[in-house]
């Protein structure tokens, strides 16, 4: 078994042991969970078709409380704008987004340090996906939702027996009302919580073992707040600490060119947040305004070669059709990557003969209603 899993606070210094339910530092910054050893082939547990196939690799201290068997997604090949293509389907997780992968060791760490109620906030697929493992822990469990939340996963929140509390304004007001709501419950926030991002991590450890234990030259993300992002990073980098690869494949983060969080620091060469003016976007499940790890974010972009590319909002709805028409169905905010790929592609920044993965996040199933008003079906 690995050490006692350590958070580190990139704000004062502060070393903190994992061993209770914490979402920040008490001088407010966000934690950083200290990297264990990380992963070599031979730690792989072959028989185990999920995420838990990696378990060594994780900060926990035991087998995982409570799981649905969430990870070891397809990565399936196609050709796009002319170029082969592999999409990795994290919409076929669970509650159909990639959210599984932090959610469920985000929580089994909270159950293994004593856990009670607890609550989040999120555009849609981050609330069902907390909702339905609280659900599975037997946990009680409140979810802020932005008045303007897709149904569908409203109502997947809701029919996992959590409360649901819808907000009016923008996605920031639903993140105040979960910060205001501190005192009440544990705040199980997927932005904050350090154990989020070693779920998400185990993203790198699946490409790298589905492409034969080597990476790709490029990964695309649809990003909001950078929880993918920041997990690639981390799982690639323990894999090259272990000698299992010798390079990293280039990140690129994907936003809505109307609320680009991201993209304006990238384009202002910024190394921290800069102030932009967001406008509506279909894409809601990036439409992030404040990021909470935005310096570690563009630093991770930054170390792998990578970028940030802004999606126009009328290249989202052919995308979206596009997708469809390979058999692949996703929710609008998942589209704006593989827009991104024919950008990249155009730009001559990726070129056809690599080897590129697009990240495909949500189910279209989760957004019937936008779909249908996208595609005028
Ligand atoms: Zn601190």
């Amino acid at each position: 078994m690995q050490s006692a899993a350590i958070y580190q606070c990139p704000g004062c210094g502060a070393r903190l042991s994992a061993d209770r339910p914490l979402w920040r530092c008490d001088c407010g910054s966000h934690l950083d969970l200290v990297p264990g050893d990380g992963l070599a082939r031979g730690d792989i547990v072959a028989g185990e078709a999920s995420l838990w196939r990696y378990l060594a690799a994780l900060r926990l201290r035991q087998s995982p409380l409570i799981s649905l068997g969430e990870g070891w997604t397809p990565l399936v090949a196609r050709r796009w704008a002319g170029a082969p293509v592999l999409f990795k389907l994290e919409s076929q997780m669970p509650t159909g987004s990639f959210k599984d992968r932090g959610t469920a060791v985000m929580l089994n760490h909270l159950l293994e340090v004593g856990l009670g109620p607890i609550h989040e906030d999120s555009s849609g697929n981050a609330g069902s996906s907390i909702a339905t493992y609280a659900a599975a822990a037997g946990l009680k469990c409140r979810i802020y939702v932005p008045e303007a939340a897709p149904r569908g996963k409203v109502v997947q929140i809701a029919a996992s027996g959590a409360e649901v509390r819808a907000i009016p304004g923008t996605r920031q007001a639903v993140t105040e009302a979960a910060l205001a709501a501190v005192a009440e419950s544990f705040y199980a926030s997927h932005n904050w919580q350090p154990f989020f991002i070693e779920g998400t991590k185990t993203l790198a450890y699946e490409l790298w073992e589905q492409l034969g234990f080597s990476v790709p030259d490029n990964i695309l993300v649809p990003t909001g707040y950078g929880s993918n992002i920041l997990g690639l990073d981390r799982g690639f980098d323990e894999l090259q600490r272990r000698g299992e690869i010798d390079r990293r494949p280039r990140l690129f983060a994907v936003q809505a060119e109307n609320c680009a969080a991201f993209a304006a620091a990238w384009a202002a060469g910024a190394s921290d947040y800069v102030p932009f003016t967001p406008a509506p976007t279909v894409a809601d499940g990036i439409a992030t305004v404040k990021p909470v790890r935005t310096a570690e974010v563009l630093s991770a972009l930054r170390r792998s070669g990578g970028g940030v590319v802004g999606v126009p909002e009328a290249e989202i709805a052919p995308a979206l059709a596009g997708l469809g028409r390979l058999g692949i169905f996703v929710e609008p905010t998942v589209a704006t990557a593989a827009a991104a790929f024919t950008r990249l592609l155009q730009a001559g920044t990726i070129l056809p003969e690599e080897t590129t993965v697009v990240v495909l996040t949500g189910h279209g199933l989760k957004a019937t209603d936008k779909v249908a008003e996208l595609l005028q079906l």
